[in-house]
């Protein structure tokens, strides 16, 4: 049975996927997270007293604490969620993001290296305790942006324009730095942009749905053409499910919806289904650096683990949008 440690498992992704963990799995699940602003404890209400989990307060740069978690739990996998994650604040501070993003990161490494690893006073041992594995979830923008045409794959240059997308590949690299030189087991998995329940309202979809239900304005970057690849919450989780159990050691998987939405079309079609008139819709000075077009190729994902989106786009926004709706009744 997997002893899996969950590192910012209050935020959007990782409480989705703890809640799909549990439901499917007899694992234990250790949850670490900051809470900071992002994190938010009744994401897991449903589960806060699930046998199976345990929540734990703590920053992944704190190595004493992640020495104390590995010890008691005996941990065997860890899936690094945690991270900053918002691109707008990394450019108005982009600090934080370098410490938690790229040195939390590696204080993780570091860790599972010493409790894995069965002799890690030895340099060249890369022999490690039996199912361990190292996860870490990074995006689709360490690729940098595209044009009208073509897709990320897993071979395509890494050209990150944000500090935030800088932080995140430079995680990348220190993850596959630690699998080339000590051996440590890992994968890394790339996603384009989730939508679902539990997102944060300064992000895009539910941002917009949320001003639309309240007749706030809708503040939409540039010309609002900026195409993003949307992947339902529960189409991730599936997908880093199949990643722990199947993913070869030492790779990368892109995952993406197949779901190319320009961001102005996503507003529509919000104010749409809640029956609100276009005239909310304010066009804002683009962000600095802002990336065109994000695609994924979900081809390696697909053929060599069997992973497949279940959710279509529109019944995903459908299901986000229900969710929200509920939330702001119940407010
Ligand atoms: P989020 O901002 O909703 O959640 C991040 C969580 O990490 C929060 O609970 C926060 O409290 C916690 N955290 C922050 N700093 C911490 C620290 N130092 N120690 C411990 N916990 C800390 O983020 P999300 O949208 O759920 O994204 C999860 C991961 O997926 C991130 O690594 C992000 O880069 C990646 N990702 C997200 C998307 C997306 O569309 N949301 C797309 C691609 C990749």
């Amino acid at each position: 049975m997997k002893q899996i440690l969950v590192t910012g498992g209050a935020g959007f992704i990782g409480s989705n996927f703890i809640q799909y963990m549990l439901a499917k799995y007899a694992y234990k699940i250790i949850n670490l997270d900051l809470l900071t602003y992002a994190g938010n404890l009744e994401n897991l209400a449903e589960v806060e007293n699930h046998p199976q989990y345990t929540f734990i307060k703590g920053d992944i740069r704190d190595r004493e604490i992640l020495e104390k978690v590995f010890e008691a739990y005996q941990i065997d996998t860890v899936i690094n969620f945690a991270a900053e994650s918002h691109v707008d604040r990394s450019i108005d501070d982009p600090e934080v993001f370098l410490t938690t993003n790229i040195l939390g990161t590696q204080a993780l490494l570091d860790i599972a290296k010493k409790y894995w690893n069965l002799e890690a006073d030895n340099r060249y041992s890369k022999a490690y305790k039996n199912d361990v594995k190292f996860i870490q979830i990074s995006t689709d923008e360490v690729y940098g942006t595209l044009g009208t045409t073509g897709l990320f794959t897993e071979e395509t240059p890494l050209a990150p324009n944000s500090p935030y997308s800088a932080s995140k590949t430079s995680a990348d690299l220190m993850v596959r730095a630690y699998h080339e030189t000590y051996g440590l087991p890992i994968n890394i998995t790339r996603c384009s942009n989730n939508y679902g329940p539990y997102q944060h309202t300064e992000k895009l979809i539910p941002l917009m749905i949320t001003h639309c239900k309240q007749d706030k304005k809708l503040p939409v970057y540039g010309d609002g053409m900026q195409i993003r690849d949307w992947l339902y919450v529960e189409d991730h989780c599936s997908a880093i499910d199949i990643v722990l159990h199947k993913g070869i050691n030492g790779e990368v998987y892109n995952v993406g919806g197949n779901n190319e939405k320009a961001n102005i079309e996503i507003v529509k079609l919000i104010i749409s289904n809640l029956h609100k008139s276009e005239e909310l819709i304010d066009y804002v000075a683009d962000r600095p650096g802002h990336d065109r077009r994000y695609a994924i190729d979900n081809t390696k994902i697909t053929s060599e683990l069997g992973w497949a989106p279940k959710y279509s786009f529109e019944e995903g926004i459908q299901q986000t949008i229900d969710w929200y709706m509920k939330i702001i009744a119940n407010e």
